[in-house]
């Protein structure tokens, strides 16, 4: 094909999609002898003094008036990157969420692909990256053999390093080769300097997944149960139908093998040739199932990493798209990742929060993923122990197909749950509290389950030591300078901790206020409870697994594995142990605060906290011996609490979506959450009203706007929060007001303030 330049065609202007968060349109001149851009391809133009990448939109009749039209610098795409479905997903999604559309086609390259030129980055495909390989040393004569020997025999770490590249296959990297050896690199260079073994810079393939630090052991899985087998077929016959795209529901218990029917659902579509994309919610917390993807397809999979380098990054995406990787994992972000036509796409865990973007475009990767499906013809799985209400309703509507696993595998029990009244601590009452954090009936349970040699997990949702600290003469309460929001102790290191900026600050001797020496830690953190439980079980081996104790690479990975081997005993951890943990020797779950995420003044709280319980209940009792619950609670009577303690989705489903109604919250009705923030109170305060003034001067069918008032969370990160909700009857009335108000931000919120827009929020907070 001859590419067409604009010459021929007679086009000089040139709309461009620019990175930034500004809605205005960008117009640029394209030279004469320039390649006319395919829509998304990337683009390099100057923006004040800056070179920015943007993206190709397409011809304009005129230039918007008074601007001088500069050019386009460079066209980096020769050949369209983006397929034309994804360039249509791209404009859908900077439609639905009001966002710049080059802030929307960013996301499907890989980040080092669009850096702004002058960042240091090229902005350019980077050739496959090379590093240094030890090759195999080839076939010696004795005679050969013998004098190396004789050479290297005074050196015997070079020696090693010499018989090492003798036993070699194949190049091998020169980091791999030193752990292995157990020498230095620079033992590697001397022994090559002097000719002995051949060191080359070779490409490689980076992706970290491959390690086995990455994975967890896999259990060989037996034929597919029943209900399985259904969800299979299902599946199948939608992979099938040659029009429309579907949505499938798959509402599978914990422990119900939700995870198989992904593998074989992504089986069907690639032996079909086709290719597939598994979203996960957190990838950092996705080892167990990563490593059964892993198990079945090998290196057909590529792993898409938030935490990877750009060069990994691009590596994995390369993979893709050139098809070595027909499947590819990875957080919400994988959803973009260039494998042409998807046919299908499994969003695990599809109520999870983490499937939207907080910050713009704030999409959700869950409804993006159906959209896409129905402009792709293809098929969604979107499974859950939990789903969301959203997702339930679809279904109950029948624009999703439900699929349900109602048996646990084995045709195992779910687990007994117990509620512990905290109200009623009478001493001797099994609400009493013996130590902190842990209630008389627990502690039994725990004594129970250490002595028969069985493994427990202990969930409070909040790290830390205390939830904060308090002065018992004056009522001093520690706050984040930032954020006014408490601070939370952390012992080891000693300090005071802001958990949304990260503000960190030494703990004070004394009140700041009255220099009293009563300084009080309120409220448990896991720390805590972990020095609790150590205190009570002196011979247990103890571990915990928070934000704390993750931060280093493949440290979740590695403490799954320490529980998998039985080296644990009681793990105590935030919601990263609720959610895909599949370990056959927990036989209690211990719930030490039930109630931590229903007192958020946001319409999920309810639904969260039922999320959170049955995931983290469903971690009991997946191995031989029944599992056992128990949930510590203040609010005994709360729906929420009770319908998880009794496994009973259908009976909370019915109780919240009775509540939305009647507020009006969704799936009743369409939100919108536009938050005005800035440095100074009143200026937001100003600003913030002129933005309701404008929606009500503007009356919508149907569109109610509530506020304003400051967000629950009213000062963050040094910037004070005020916002108006938007709710709708009709979601087209809603993207009107929305895009209008857009249009209007800057008169409206001034240069010192800004404005976000989030359409579908999944907190008002
Ligand atoms: P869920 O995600 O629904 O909670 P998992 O996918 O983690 O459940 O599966 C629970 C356990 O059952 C896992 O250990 C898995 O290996 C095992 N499993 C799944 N399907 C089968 C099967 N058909 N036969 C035997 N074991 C299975
Ligand atoms: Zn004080
Ligand atoms: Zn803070």
């Amino acid at each position: 094909m001859t590419a067409s330049t604009a010459e021929t065609a007679g086009l000089t202007l040139f709309e461009v999609a620019l990175p930034l968060p500004l809605y205005r349109r960008f117009t640029y001149r394209l030279k004469g002898d320039q390649t006319i851009p395919a829509p998304g391809a990337r683009v390099v133009v100057g923006f004040g003094r800056r070179r920015l990448v943007g993206f190709a939109v397409g011809p304009v009749e005129r230039a918007p008036e008074d601007v001088r039209v500069r050019p386009i610098l460079e066209v980096l795409d020769a050949e369209p990157v983006l397929s034309e479905t994804e360039w249509r997903l791209a404009r859908w999604m900077a439609r639905y969420y009001v966002a710049p559309l080059g802030l929307v086609a960013r996301l499907f390259y890989p980040p080092g692909a669009t850096y702004s030129v002058g960042e240091g980055a090229p902005g350019r495909p980077t050739r496959a990256p090379e590093r240094l390989h030890v090759l195999p040393v080839g076939e010696l004569d004795e005679v050969g053999e013998a004098a190396a020997r004789d050479a290297l025999a005074r050196a015997p770490a070079q020696l090693r390093v010499w018989e090492a590249a003798r036993d070699l296959d194949a190049p091998i990297e020169r980091s791999a080769f030193c752990d292995a050896v157990g020498v230095s690199s620079g033992v590697v260079r001397a022994v090559a300097q002097r000719g002995f073994v051949q060191v080359e810079p070779r490409p490689v393939t980076r992706d970290p997944y491959r390690t086995p630090q990455a994975l967890t052991a896999v259990e060989e899985e037996g034929p597919l149960t029943a209900d399985q087998a259904a969800a299979v077929a299902a599946v199948k016959r939608a992979l099938d139908e040659p029009e429309g795209g579907q949505t499938l529901m798959l509402r599978g218990i914990t422990g119900s093998g939700k995870t198989r029917v992904y593998v074989e659902a992504v089986d069907a579509a690639v032996s079909a040739g086709g290719r597939a994309i598994v979203l996960v919610p957190e990838i950092g917390l996705a080892s167990p199932v990563v490593s059964r993807f892993r198990a079945r397809f090998g290196d057909r999979l590529a792993v898409l990493h938030s935490g990877l380098s750009d060069g990994e990054r691009h590596d994995a995406w390369r993979r893709a798209r050139e098809g070595q990787a027909p499947i590819v994992i990875g957080a919400r972000s994988a959803l973009f990742a260039p494998v042409g036509r998807a046919a299908v796409i499994v969003v695990d865990e599809e109520h999870e929060t983490a499937y939207k973007q907080d910050e713009t475009p704030r999409y959700l990767a869950r409804d993006v993923a159906v959209y896409r499906a129905t402009l792709e013809n293809s098929v969604v799985v979107l499974g859950s122990a939990t789903p969301a209400l959203e997702t339930r309703t679809n279904a109950g509507a029948g624009k999703y197909q439900p699929l349900v696993l109602s048996k646990r595998i084995g045709d195992r029990p779910l687990p007994e749950v117990e509620i512990v009244d905290l109200t009623k601590g009478d001493e001797g009452a099994p609400g009493e509290t013996v130590a902190p954090g842990i209630t008389r009936r627990l502690a039994e349970a725990l004594d129970e389950t250490l002595s028969a040699g069985h493994q427990a997990l202990l969930f409070l949702n909040r790290r830390g030591f205390s939830a904060f600290v308090q002065c018992l003469d004056c009522g001093w309460v520690a706050m984040c300078p930032e954020c006014r929001i408490s601070l939370t102790y952390h012992r080891r290191p000693h300090e005071l901790l802001c958990h949304y900026c990260a503000h960190r600050e030494t703990m004070p001797d004394a009140c700041p206020e009255c220099r009293g020496r009563g300084l009080d830690t309120r409220g448990l953190g896991t720390q805590q409870v972990e020095r609790a439980v150590a205190a009570r079980y002196p011979d247990a081996r103890i571990a915990r697994m928070d934000l704390d104790t993750t931060g280093a690479k493949w440290s979740h990975a590695r403490i799954y594995r320490a529980m998998q081997a039985r080296e644990i005993d009681v793990l105590v951890g935030t919601q990263m142990i609720a959610k895909g943990f599949d370990l056959p020797g927990v036989a209690l779950v211990g719930v030490v605060s039930a109630d931590t995420a229903l007192h958020l003044p946001d319409f999920r709280a309810a639904e969260r906290t039922f999320q959170l319980l049955a995931q983290v209940a469903g971690r009991a009792g997946r191995g031989d011996q029944p599992g056992r619950v128990i949930f510590q609670t203040y609010l005994p009577e709360r729906p929420a609490i009770t319908t998880a303690a009794g496994h009973d989705y259908e009976g909370f489903y019915r109780h919240e979506i009775d509540d939305r109604q009647q507020l009006a919250y969704p799936p009743s009705a369409r939100l919108a959450n536009v938050v005005v923030s800035g440095s100074a109170d009143d200026a937001v305060a100003e600003a913030v009203a002129r933005v309701a003034d404008h929606l009500r001067e503007r009356p919508a069918a149907g569109l109610a706007v509530v506020g304003p008032a400051p967000c629950p969370l009213e000062r963050l990160r040094g910037r004070t929060r005020h916002h108006v909700l938007l709710k709708a009857v009709s979601p087209s009335e809603l993207e009107r007001a929305l895009w209008d108000l857009a249009r209007h931000e800057q008169s409206l919120v001034g240069a010192n303030n800004r404005i976000e827009i989030d359409r579908d929020p999944l907190n008002v907070l």
